[in-house]
C-alpha cells in the first residue's frame, strides 16, 4: 500500500500486510442517487450503562441545568479541513474534487446548524423544539506549520490506495484508519474530513467489505469524541455524498454532512445504538422514540411527512435519521454545545481565538500589501479611526504622519479599527496600512474634512417604540460615532449622547405625543428630521396560539416562534401568586428557572408594547 502525496514528504506506512485489499481496484464510479447510509457506531463499551455515555449524560445535564451558560449567544465557531483523495488512471481523474463542492457542503452545514435550512415543511410540533446550535464552521486558512493554504480547507493528496480501494469501514486496520493515522491534523485545531470515493458496509463486522456494490456502500462515518484515539478523530465521507453540487449532483442527502459532524459532536442516530429498524433513543430528553426513517419511508416528499414507529410521532425531520433532514431539537444543540466546552478529545480548543489564530488568517494572502481601498476613517473633533475592515480579527497595523512628519506606527491589531489620537486641525494625515513584516500599503490622504463628516440621509434614522421608551437606530453607524437628538412636540432638542452602538434610547416616553428627531455624524451637521409619533402602542397584544413551551426538569422553556427577532417579553405566576416579568427578548425563546413539579403555571406575551396576552395556562408534571 503505497501513498504519496503532492507537496509534502509523508512517510509511508508499512501496513501492507493487514490489510485485506494489496492489489488497487477499479475506480468505482458511484453515481446517482447515492443512499445515506452511515456507517457510524459507537465501539463496544461505550452503551449507556458505561463510562462515556455517562460522561456525556453529566455534562449535558450540567449543561441543561446551567441557564446562563445555554443562554450564552456564544458562536462556536470550528475549522475545517478537508483531506481530498484523489487519482489519476488511464488519463481520469478520479476524486480530485473542485473547491466550489466543498464550498457548497459548508454551507448547506452552517444553514443546517444555524437554522437558515428550509425547515417549512416540519410539522409544527416538531418545529416548535427545533434548535439553533450557533455553531460555524470555516474552512482552515493555515496547515498545522502555520503556513497558508492555497485553498481554504483543502488538503488534495495523490493515493492509490486510498482512493479506490477505500474500504472505509471503521475497523482496526481499516484503510480508512491507515488514511486517518497518516494524514490527520491535530484534533485540537481542525475537524478532520477525508473524502473518498467508496466507503463499504460491513454489516457482518468481520472488518472486510460486503460487496463492492454501490447498494453496499456508505457515505460516511464519524467519530464521536468519547473515542479516544486521537489520530482517528474526525469524519470520512463519500464525496459522492457530499453537498449537492460537483460530483454530488444526484445526492439525496444534501445534509448527509451535517449528520455525520452531529455525531462528531457526540449525537446517536434518533433511534439510538442499536440497529436501524429496530426501536430506541438517543439519551436526549426532547427526540423521541424511533425505529428511524430512510428515503424509502417517503418516495415522494418530505412535505406533511408523519411516521410512527414506536408508539408517538417520528421525528422523521431530524438530521439524525435519514429521512427528511433538516433539524436539531434544542436538546441535541444543548449536547453539541456542551461538547464543544468539554475537553474530551478537545473540542474545547477548536473554537479558542488562539486557535482561530493559528489556523486562520490568511485572507488575502498573509503578507500581501493591502490596497489602499482597504483603508476608511472617520474624522471627530479630537481623533480619527481608520478602519481595516476586511481585517477584522487579523492582526494588522496601521502608521500615520501629519504634514509630512515622521511616520507614527499604531499598535498592531486583529481590531477592525485603529485609533489616532490628538488630532491636529486643518492637517494632512498620511495613512499606510501593513498585514505583517514591513509591506506597507500605499498612502491614503486625509484632510480638511471630508466625507466624514457628511450629513446623514433621513433613510439612515430608523426606531421602534415601546411603552416608555424608543430605540432610535443608525445601523450603517454601527462602530462609527454618532449623536442623535430629538425634541417632543415642538419643544427644546435634547441630544442624546454620542455614540459607536447601532442604537440609542429615548426614555421617558410621551404618550399620543410628536417626536421629532435628527441624527449627525460630528459637530453639527444634524439631518433633516424624522417624525414619529401622535400614537399610543398600535401593535395589537399576541394570541395565547404563539406561547408554546418545553419543561425540563429544571425548568421551562416559553416559545414565542413567531417573534424571533421582534422585542417581546414573558411573565409568569405560579398557583395564582404573583406575576413575575422574563427580561424582554428578541430570542425565539425565554427560560423559566427553577421550575417547580406539579404546579400550575400561567404565562403571558406581549410584543413590543402591546397588553398582555390571554394566559396560557400549564400543568407541571409531579
Ligand atoms: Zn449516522
Amino acid at each position: 500500500m503505497i501513498f504519496t502525496a503532492c507537496e509534502q514528504d509523508l512517510l509511508i506506512p508499512n501496513v501492507t500486510e493487514q490489510l485485506t485489499h494489496d492489489e488497487p481496484m477499479t475506480p468505482r464510479l458511484v453515481q446517482g442517487n447515492t443512499p445515506h447510509v452511515c456507517a457510524t457506531y459507537r465501539p463496544s463499551g461505550h452503551d449507556e450503562n458505561h463510562s462515556a455515555k455517562m460522561k456525556i449524560k453529566d455534562i449535558y445535564d450540567n449543561y441543561a441545568n446551567n441557564v446562563n451558560f445555554r443562554n450564552n449567544a456564544q458562536v462556536y465557531t470550528v475549522p475545517v479541513i478537508f483531506h481530498v483523495f484523489w487519482k489519476e488512471d488511464e488519463g481520469i481523474t478520479y476524486g480530485d474534487i473542485q473547491a466550489s463542492q466543498i464550498d457548497r457542503a459548508i454551507e448547506i452545514l452552517n444553514a443546517d446548524f444555524n437554522q437558515t435550512n428550509d425547515q417549512s415543511f416540519i410539522p409544527q410540533n416538531f418545529l416548535n423544539i427545533a434548535g439553533d446550535s450557533q455553531i460555524k464552521f470555516v474552512l482552515a486558512e493555515k496547515d498545522p506549520n502555520g503556513v497558508c493554504l492555497s485553498e481554504a480547507g483543502i488538503s488534495r493528496v495523490e493515493s492509490d490506495n486510498v482512493f479506490d480501494g477505500s474500504e472505509a469501514i471503521p475497523c482496526e486496520n481499516s484503510y480508512g484508519n491507515e488514511m486517518k493515522r497518516e494524514f490527520h491534523w491535530p484534533r485540537d485545531k481542525y475537524l478532520n474530513m477525508y473524502l473518498v470515493n467508496y466507503i463499504s458496509l460491513d454489516d457482518d463486522g468481520d472488518c472486510e467489505a460486503d460487496s463492492d456494490l454501490p447498494s453496499d456502500s456508505s457515505s460516511g462515518y464519524a467519530s464521536f469524541p468519547t473515542d479516544e484515539s486521537p489520530s482517528l478523530d474526525g469524519i470520512v465521507m463519500n464525496y459522492h455524498s457530499l453537498g449537492d453540487t460537483g460530483e454530488a449532483v444526484d445526492n439525496n442527502n444534501p445534509s448527509a454532512i451535517s449528520h455525520e459532524v452531529g455525531h462528531w459532536l457526540n449525537l446517536d442516530h434518533t433511534w439510538g445504538q442499536g440497529a436501524f429498524g429496530t426501536c430506541g433513543n438517543d439519551g436526549i430528553d426532547d427526540t423521541p422514540q424511533t425505529s428511524g426513517n430512510d428515503n424509502d419511508d417517503f418516495p415522494n416528499s418530505c412535505s406533511n411527512y408523519t411516521n410512527n414507529t414506536c408508539g408517538s410521532d417520528d421525528n422523521v425531520h431530524n438530521f439524525m435519521d435519514y429521512a427528511c433532514e433538516s433539524m436539531f431539537t434544542n436538546g441535541q444543540v444543548a449536547v453539541m454545545r456542551s461538547v464543544l466546552t468539554s475537553s474530551l478529545s478537545d473540542r474545547n480548543n477548536l473554537w479558542s481565538a488562539s486557535n482561530l489564530s493559528a489556523v486562520m488568517d490568511c485572507t488575502g494572502g498573509s503578507c500581501a500589501t493591502p490596497s489602499t481601498s482597504e483603508i476608511t476613517h472617520t474624522e471627530y473633533s479630537t481623533l480619527i479611526y481608520v478602519y481595516a475592515l476586511s481585517y477584522n480579527g487579523i492582526n494588522h497595523q496601521f502608521r500615520y504622519r501629519v504634514n509630512g512628519g515622521s511616520w507614527v506606527n499604531l499598535p498592531a491589531t486583529n481590531s477592525y479599527y485603529s485609533t489616532i489620537t490628538n488630532k491636529q486641525a486643518n492637517s494632512t494625515y498620511e495613512i499606510q496600512l501593513q498585514l505583517c513584516g514591513n509591506n506597507w500599503s500605499d498612502t491614503v490622504t486625509i484632510g480638511n474634512g471630508g466625507g466624514s463628516c457628511a450629513t446623514p440621509s433621513t433613510s439612515e434614522i430608523t426606531h421602534t417604540e415601546y411603552s416608555t421608551l424608543i430605540y432610535v437606530y443608525a445601523l450603517s453607524y454601527n462602530g462609527i460615532n454618532h449623536q442623535f437628538r430629538y425634541r417632543v412636540n415642538g419643544g427644546s432638542w435634547v441630544n442624546l449622547p454620542a455614540t459607536n452602538s447601532y442604537y440609542s434610547t429615548i426614555t421617558n416616553k410621551q404618550a399620543n405625543s410628536t417626536y421629532e428627531v435628527q441624527l449627525q455624524l460630528c459637530d453639527n451637521n444634524w439631518s433633516d428630521t424624522v417624525t414619529i409619533g401622535n400614537s399610543g402602542c398600535s401593535t395589537p397584544s399576541p394570541s395565547t396560539s404563539e406561547i408554546t413551551h418545553t419543561e425540563y426538569s429544571t425548568l421551562i422553556y416559553v416559545y414565542a416562534l413567531s417573534y424571533n427577532g421582534i422585542n417581546h417579553q414573558f411573565r409568569y405566576r405560579i398557583n395564582g401568586g404573583s406575576w413575575v416579568n422574563l427580561p424582554a427578548t428578541n430570542s425565539h425563546y425565554s427560560t423559566i428557572n427553577n421550575k417547580q413539579n406539579c404546579a400550575t403555571y400561567e404565562i403571558q406575551l406581549k410584543v413590543k408594547c402591546s397588553e398582555w396576552s390571554g394566559t396560557e395556562t400549564i400543568t407541571t408534571s409531579c
